[in-house]
């Protein structure tokens, strides 16, 4: 079922909990279209809007403006019960002096099993969907967080609901519970192919589960796209920096050159036997809009270094600009002791590369590979890399791995 919100805002008193100003100093409020059978999740830092969300969707509280409409019906004035909703929350919520059966069988206290089956059948064949068949006679003490988890979720799918609520249900658990139980999760979502709307605040959680995610800040949806999109091509700073690691640099132009002088730059550059540079394709975030403008390889002073990126946002000379990226698209040259000849911090003449020289101010180990902190010009970037870098450090990243994420008109 496609659930669709339009214009939504919440207010409690002199509180907003949803709902972003807009240039005319009026509110905006949340924009969502969930299609039908999607898994989607609501992602942000605590106090976002999140939970807020959910609730109104679940009929707990009413929106103080706008439309909430399950496959273009108006919920307003439609009590939580009658919503054909299952809503599962951090904290299981299992009846304890019940046995594990009869809290699945509480889900259906409002309505009868779908399809004709009787009680029992529907709470086997739950209990079989959610992989504890054999659990239906124990108590819900005698689980784990993870098959409480398990339960809730059965109970909550018991009357067979058009739409699965999720507000942050693995939060409570560890690591690598949570990483199994989120597997499972998508697992039975799609099998039942149910429109699921998922809380977290947990950003690799959203890109590891969803088939979409909105992206939220303050009361108000910063970006809505797939797990890949959100990640390689974030629309906002914030969006940049909240989901995943990422170095935001910001600098102002100096030059620009149009897409025809830099297509034929690529041909000069393929000419003199170096790599030509990949805009296209299956490269790094460059699934090409047929209406998008061309790439522009533009030169900034980022601090007083001139640092060369290529974008397909227009910009003039003189604008501000700030792009981002990725650690895994920074390369490390040299470390600690190795030879770093010639001129540090600069764009390299003729090449579309950029080279850094940082220093090293602290690692943290993570397994596959290392995060690098270092210093650069006043600001923090990070790196990975397969061991523990020290010193002094050299690195350079390809003028296309920079994505612009804002652009402040110049003069
Ligand atoms: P978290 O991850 O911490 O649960 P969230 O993104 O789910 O955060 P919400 O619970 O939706 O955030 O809260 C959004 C804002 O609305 C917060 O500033 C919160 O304090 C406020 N808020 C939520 N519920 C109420 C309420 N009943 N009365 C007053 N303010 C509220």
């Amino acid at each position: 079922m496609q659930l669709t919100l339009e214009n939504v805002c919440k207010e409690y008193g002199e509180t907003v909990a949803l709902g972003g100003s807009d240039e005319s100093d009026g509110r905006s409020g949340v924009d969502l279209d969930v299609e039908d059978g999607e898994f989607f999740t609501l992602v942000g830092p605590s106090g976002c809007g999140k939970t807020t969300t959910l609730r109104l969707v679940a009929g707990f509280e009413a929106p103080s403006t706008g439309s909430i409409r399950f496959g273009g019906r108006e919920m307003r004035g439609v009590p939580p019960e009658e919503r054909d909703v299952g809503v599962v929350f951090q904290n299981y919520a299992l009846f304890p002096h019940l046995s594990v059966a009869e809290n699945v069988a509480y889900g259906l206290r409002f309505s009868d099993p779908p399809g004709g089956e009787s009680r029992e059948e529907r709470v086997a064949s739950l209990l079989e969907l959610v992989d504890l068949p054999d659990a239906g006679g124990r108590d819900p003490t005698e689980l784990s967080g993870g098959q409480q988890q398990r339960i809730a979720l059965a109970r909550a799918l018991a009357p067979g609901p058009d739409l699965l609520l999720l507000d942050e249900p693995m939060s409570a658990l560890d690591a690598r519970l949570r990483e199994r139980l989120r597997l499972q999760v998508k697992e039975i979502q799609s099998t039942l192919g149910i429109t699921t709307l998922y809380v977290t605040h947990d950003q690799e959680e959203a890109l590891a589960i969803s088939d979409r995610v909105a992206v939220m800040n303050d009361g108000a949806v910063e970006q809505v796209g797939t797990p890949q999109a959100v990640y390689r091509r974030p629309e906002t700073r914030f969006v940049a920096e909240f989901v995943g690691d990422n170095n935001v640099f910001e600098g102002r132009v100096v030059s620009s050159r149009a897409a025809d002088e830099f297509e034929e730059s690529r041909d000069s550059v393929a000419v003199e036997g170096k790599s030509p540079v990949e805009t296209e394709g299956s490269g790094w975030g460059k699934e090409r809009d047929e209406t998008a403008d061309r790439p522009q390889r533009v030169e900034l002073d980022v601090g007083g270094t001139a640092i060369t990126i290529v974008t397909e946002n227009a910009v003039e000379t003189d604008d501000r600009v700030a792009f981002c990226v990725r650690p895994e698209q920074m390369r490390v040259l040299a470390s600690g002791s190795e030879e770093m000849d010639g001129e540090s911090s600069r764009a390299r003449t003729g090449t579309e590369t950029n080279v850094l020289d940082a220093t090293v101010s602290g690692t943290e180990f993570l397994g596959e590979s290392t995060r690098t902190y270092l210093r650069w010009n006043d600001r923090e970037l990070t790196v990975r890399s397969a061991n523990p870098l020290s010193g002094k450090v050299r690195i350079e990243f390809d003028a296309t791995a920079a994505h612009v994420v804002d652009v402040e008109r110049g003069g």
